[in-house]
């Protein structure tokens, strides 16, 4: 039997590794040079980047790839557990260090904030709590398919849908449960690990807390790019065979059978096709006679962001691996976002120091800085104009708060923004995350991991279901394969 598969993002690579390793013929195709999409690296003078995703969470499901395959992960790739997970500067002049470990992450917000400790520690035991209910129904199984519902771990679950939050906005749950402004609006920060808007997203969204601090944030050894590059190594031993430079032009259908594709100029027949690449140019391109489903394809998009990676000639003993430089006024941060589709003056800038833990991604003496702000998704907006004008109010921002000159220290400048994004990696509008969640039927909307009337068509990543991120995109090829085994 033989699958193809559209795009080497990671979900891509994780559902040809799946699918090899239960004797599949397995081709990907690909139409950059490199592997892993989103997930990849950036070089320049000496410099290296991982250009999108920096925060590593449920490490698990990487491992887990290793294992169907026989092998020992930590032969190809190892990760440690971060004690510190971000450093949070606020305008005030207070900073908050997020430690990893629940009681010291309370405590901190207690003694910086006079938080109550064991509010915090309750709040996170109601992520967990969020997550147990939630993780069979919503992430892990096809919310498609009726099987998933007969389940009895499932249907335990859906006896606790009320449980929920979901008649509630994120940032009314996190105001209602806290005090200080400085810890609502770290908890409100959440939201956007989803490319969405606290004051419009479900609090169901307090699930993502417990990823990060009661399952733990991570560092792979060699930075974020070493996920792609191992994931990679195991496929091509396996025998996978990846076709780079290849775009991939149409999803030959015949009958309601998923057929093969057309790319490279030939027809490339086969059982199954995966589309790895945005359900909506998948639809749009590849699969131009098929009536596509416009509800789903005209859900809001995700946020985008605007990176500036910044090879910096000297090192900043206060800053840690992840940073966050908080805006004055968060809501109207979102508004200026999802209201005006635009950047306002002040927005939150994250900036992620790969070189603090990996010092060969810097020349000796220097940093490695990769400073986003979240930006609305591209519907034609002026970006050069904003993208100048957010450098300015950037810099100015860091430098108040870090009380450094910094644009003299600016050796090497590259740019990553929504058009580039898009043209990069296929996804529509630059979205980072496929669907936005500023909608408590959110997860109902993604595009199920199967086609409903085509048979052999399958598809994963961010854009579809259970969502964007790493950890979902590699569920998603996890359903898939789970969906391949049972058909
Ligand atoms: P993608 O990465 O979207 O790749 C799809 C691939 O398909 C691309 O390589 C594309 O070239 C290829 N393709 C598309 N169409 C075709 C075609 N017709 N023919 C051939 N090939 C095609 N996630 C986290 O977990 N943590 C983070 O901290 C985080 N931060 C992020 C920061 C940034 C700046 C960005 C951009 C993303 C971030 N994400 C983060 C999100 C995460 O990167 C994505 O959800 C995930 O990598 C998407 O993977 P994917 O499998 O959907 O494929």
């Amino acid at each position: 039997m033989k699958a193809v598969v559209i795009g080497a993002g990671i979900a891509g690579i994780a559902v040809a590794i799946r699918l090899k390793t239960r004797g599949y013929e397995v081709d990907v195709f690909e139409k950059n040079p490199y592997p892993g999409g989103k997930l990849s690296e950036i070089r320049a003078e000496g410099f290296r980047f991982d250009a999108g995703p920096s925060l590593f969470t449920l490490p698990g499901l990487v491992d887990e790839l290793f294992m169907l395959a026989g092998k020992k992960p930590q032969d190809y790739f190892s990760y440690a557990l971060l004690p510190v997970i971000t450093k949070y500067f606020y305008p005030d002049g207070s900073q908050i260090t997020a430690w990893s470990d629940p009681e010291d992450f309370a405590h901190e917000l207690a003694l910086k904030t006079g938080e109550d400790k064991q509010r915090v520690l309750q709040w996170l035991k109601k992520s967990e709590r969020l997550y147990r209910i939630t993780h069979h129904v919503f992430l892990e199984r096809s919310l498609h398919r009726l099987s998933t519902y007969m389940r009895a771990d499932t249907a335990l679950s859906a006896l606790q849908l009320h449980r929920l939050d979901a008649f509630r906005t994120m940032a009314k749950a996190n105001n209602s449960q806290f005090r200080d402004p400085r810890v609502v609006q770290l908890f409100n920060r959440y939201a956007t690990y989803n490319g969405s808007d606290p004051w419009q997203a479900p609090a169901t969204l307090n699930i993502i807390p417990h990823l990060e601090h009661n399952m733990g944030a991570f560092f792979p050894e060699g930075g974020m790019y070493a996920i792609t590059t191992a994931l990679y190594q195991l496929a091509v031993e396996l025998g996978v065979r990846f076709h780079f430079q290849t775009s991939v032009d149409k999803i030959l259908v015949h009958q309601n059978k998923a057929k093969g594709i057309m790319a490279g100029g030939g027809e490339i027949i086969a059982d199954l096709v995966i589309s790895n690449a945005d359900i909506v140019p998948t639809y749009r391109y590849l699969l131009p006679d098929i009536p596509p489903p416009e509800k789903i394809l005209n859900q809001q998009r995700s946020s985008s962001a605007l990176i500036f990676y910044w090879g910096m000639g000297k090192t900043f003993p206060a800053l840690d691996l992840h940073n966050i430089f908080f805006s004055g006024n968060y809501e109207e941060e979102f508004r200026k976002i999802w209201a005006e589709k635009t950047i306002g003056d002040d927005p939150t800038v994250y900036v992620y120091i790969s070189s603090k833990l990996n010092p060969q991604d810097a020349p000796g003496g220097c940093e490695n800085w990769f400073v986003m702000i979240n930006v609305p998704p591209d519907t034609g907006q002026d970006w050069d104009r904003l993208i100048s004008l957010a450098r300015q109010n950037i810099l100015l921002k860091l430098e108040t708060m870090t009380g450094e000159s910094l644009t003299p220290h600016i050796r090497v400048e590259r740019i990553l923004e929504p058009r580039t994004i898009e043209s990069l990696t296929s996804s529509f509008q630059g979205a980072l995350y496929g669907n936005s969640s500023n909608n408590k039927f959110a997860a109902f909307l993604r595009h199920a991991n199967f086609h409903p009337k085509i048979k052999g068509l399958y598809f994963c990543g961010g854009s579809v279901h259970p969502g964007g991120g790493i950890p979902l995109c590699l569920l998603s090829a996890k359903i898939v394969d789970g969906l391949i085994k049972d058909k």
